[in-house]
């Protein structure tokens, strides 16, 4: 079966094909580096984690390119407002360079927990600024661009096709417009680049034609991707929220540059909703894989609760589910051990589950056909087997999972976070002097790639 996806331009599925031999190039708008990533970030994650899988189990070579955004964006989507970056060095007292790096390294630590797939390239926008500035003066060359006292912005009304991707009804935008626009022409330009204020020295600021500044929210996307991948690449992806205004932005400046829309596919993962927690980074509370971990929960018990819904579905969270999943998970992770050895896998249970992940990533289905595996009366090793290649994309270490992986004890996850934080801060002898703790309780610590994992000794 053919792969097909939903493609948010087309508002349609289609068949995909790579534009250019087997490889896939694939681009995913990654963290603002000020806080930690919240669990409906990380859903987003997921979502682009199974679709790499999917791809690569259909034989494609993927290039994966994630963005990691380490320049200051402002808080509101008009271009005003403060600094994200900022705020965030007020309020740990770290220097915007140190809080990149440690919120940037906080990131990849949660994507290896998840065991989320390692992308082929992280690219920083702070490492690209020169490809942005270039990027902001050929839109300048071809008249799509404007000064005011604050920045250049991108004339909106230039480009015929602004809004496409979102549907955007722009003079009800325009009409109904309540923000303070400033200087703006128009309610859907946008700043390219932004000057420091007079008399103000910003952390994070760069020479350029223009003056001294920084770059605007969008740019880095469409000058890094073009670099990585070229001007028109096959599929990019974010969540929801970045269709009306990121992605919609991203399309416009790379249409007027390039004139190509950017990406063949573009894909979007709906949003994770919170029933009882906050969910939002700029309020300061919110909920973090660090504290699912503390409540007890292994990141695979997370990992399994996104998997369970369709990636075009919102889904809500609250513990009574990531209960649930925690307790589906373990009779799967029992039933598999139970199996023993690998024989040969069922191909069709496998073309099933495959050709379900093919209709649009239909993981429910796919879920469906776990289950149903689970229950059958094949023999243990048949069952073994297909569990071994379904989990290429489930990603939950269903081979490597055995009895003895324990519950830890609160005590025991106090401490394990104690030393994370002493090897963050690079302090050896700190950690050293944990895991001896940790030991003596009768628990081994083995360092993986996702992160600590302990067992009883
Ligand atoms: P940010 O760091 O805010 O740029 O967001 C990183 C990624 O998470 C983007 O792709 C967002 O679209 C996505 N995102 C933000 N909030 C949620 C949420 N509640 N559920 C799922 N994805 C989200
Ligand atoms: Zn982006």
């Amino acid at each position: 079966m053919t792969l097909q996806l939903f493609d948010t331009y087309e508002r349609e599925v289609r068949t995909f094909q790579p534009l250019n031999g087997n490889t896939v190039g694939i681009y995913c708008c990654g963290p603002t580096v000020y806080n930690f990533a919240h669990i409906g970030n990380l859903r987003t994650y997921l979502f682009e984690d199974l679709l790499v899988r999917v791809l690569r189990a259909n034989g494609f070579e993927v290039n994966h390119v994630v963005n990691i955004t380490d320049v200051g964006h402002l808080v509101s989507d008009a271009d005003t407002g403060e600094d994200k970056m900022e705020l965030g060095t007020q309020r740990t007292g770290m220097t915007a360079w140190e809080l990149a790096d440690f919120y940037t390294r906080a990131f990849e630590k949660d994507l290896a927990r998840l065991n989320v797939q390692t992308p082929s390239i992280w690219c920083k926008a702070t490492d690209h600024i020169q490809e942005q500035i270039e990027f902001v003066q050929d839109l300048e060359a071809k008249g799509f661009t404007y000064k005011t006292s604050d920045g250049i912005y991108f004339d909106s009304r230039k480009l015929n096709s602004y809004g496409h991707l979102a549907r955007l009804d722009i003079e009800g935008l325009q009409a109904g417009a309540r923000v303070d626009q400033g200087e703006r022409k128009f309610v859907t330009d946008f700043a390219l680049w932004k000057f420091s204020p007079e008399g103000e020295q910003r952390q994070m600021e760069w020479d350029s034609p223009w003056g001294k500044g920084f770059p605007g929210w969008h740019i880095e996307c469409s000058a890094m991707s073009a670099k990585y991948l070229g001007d028109y690449f096959d599929i990019h992806c974010g969540g929801e929220d970045h269709i009306p205004i990121h992605h919609t932005n991203e399309i416009a400046q790379t249409e007027a540059s390039r004139g190509t829309r950017l990406a063949n596919f573009w894909m979007h993962g709906y949003f994770l909703q919170l029933d009882d927690a906050k969910m939002s980074k700029s309020t300061g509370e919110f909920l973090t894989l660090d504290v699912l971990i503390e409540r007890g929960f292994d990141p695979m018990v997370y990992r399994f609760f996104c998997l369970g819904g369709h990636y075009r579905s919102q889904m809500t969270f609250s513990w009574e589910s990531l209960e649930a999943a925690r307790t589906s998970l373990n009779r799967l992770y029992e039933a598999a051990f139970s199996w023993g050895e690998p024989g040969e896998p069922d191909q069709d249970t496998l073309d099933r589950f495959f050709g379900a992940l093919n209709d649009d990533l239909g993981m429910p289905k796919a879920m469906a056909i776990v289950w149903e595996l689970v229950k059958s009366d094949f023999a243990d090793g048949v069952k073994k087997a297909t569990i071994i290649r379904f989990d290429e994309i489930l990603g939950l270490g269903i081979a490597e999972w055995s009895p003895e992986a324990v519950e830890v004890s609160e005590e025991v996850l106090e401490l394990l976070k104690a030393r994370e934080t002493a090897r963050v801060e690079k302090n050896w002898a700190r950690a050293d002097e944990i895991r001896d703790e940790i030991t003596a309780l009768g628990y081994v610590i083995e360092d993986t790639p996702e992160g600590a994992k302990v067992t009883r000794a």
